[in-house]
């Protein structure tokens, strides 16, 4: 039975674990890729741009474009583009910045003026001079958007805290929430790549390894997924959201497609 024709692939726990390649996964996309399988990305972290990533793949000798490399920071800017937006007090790092200004929106940095939103990523350089800021634009009535809210980002060793504690800074400091979450697992990322993929929901496989983000983005979106045991999700977990397939890699479930 073959049955999808695009694969849309979460990075991390899936292509690479930390700086370490899953080789097994890399040339199962590699042959799919050779079968005429459409290849697309989604990932939560908003820290690298596409354009970084489009390097980091074509490195692991994976087909990449940034046309089909969705992030969550690039997610976010195409969402505040529709909305309007013209200048964003950015929360982020490098590639955040870089997003927000190839969507055509003024990337802020400073606290003076007035900001029509306040965009909001990792940031390892946080601090309170940012948390002061970004709250002030919150409260004056700015669109504000999170590029994820992820608690903790995975970590050899101990977890590090993720964009949602500086998320929960903010909101706590401003007095709400944000209007907008652009990550997993809200369907927004895989609306976009299956945009640039210009597919149907029904044609392609989310591939990832977390059921709270990638599995749960993939129900929401009507897109089938298949879980695997390459990052987070340990095999034997109870599996809540329950995955449309599991495997242990990627490569277990080439049959899969067309
Ligand atoms: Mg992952």
């Amino acid at each position: 039975m073959s049955r999808y024709k695009y694969v849309l692939l979460d990075m991390d726990g899936v292509l690479w674990r930390g700086g370490e390649p899953i080789h097994v996964n890399v040339e199962a996309v590699k042959i799919l890729a050779s079968r005429g399988v459409g290849v697309a990305y989604v990932t939560n972290n908003s820290t690298r741009s596409r354009r970084s990533y489009v390097e980091r793949l074509k490195a692991l000798g994976l087909p990449a474009s940034a046309s089909t490399i969705v992030t969550s920071g690039y997610a976010a800017s195409i969402y505040m583009r529709l909305r309007g937006v013209s200048t964003a007090y950015v929360v982020g790092e490098e590639g955040l910045f870089e997003e927000v200004g190839l969507a055509g929106i003024e990337p802020l940095d400073t606290c003076p003026g007035k900001a029509d939103a306040v965009v909001v990523g990792l940031d390892r350089g946080f601090n309170y001079g940012k948390l002061d800021c970004a709250a002030r634009h919150v409260r004056r009535g700015a669109l504000y958007v999170a590029t994820n809210t992820d608690s903790t980002l995975p970590h050899p060793g101990e977890p590090k805290p993720g964009a949602g504690a500086m998320v929960a800074a903010i909101s706590v400091a401003a007095g709400r929430n944000p209007d907008f979450t652009a990550g997993k697992p809200n369907p927004w990322l895989v609306e976009l790549a299956l945009e640039a993929l210009g597919a149907e929901p029904g044609e392609v496989l989310l591939v990832g390894d977390r059921l709270d983000t990638d599995v749960e983005a993939g129900r929401r979106a009507g897109v089938d997924t298949l879980l695997v045991f390459t990052g987070v999700t340990a095999p034997g977990s109870s599996l809540d959201p329950e995955p449309t397939h599991t495997a242990r890699s990627l490569m277990d479930a080439l049959h899969l497609f067309g």
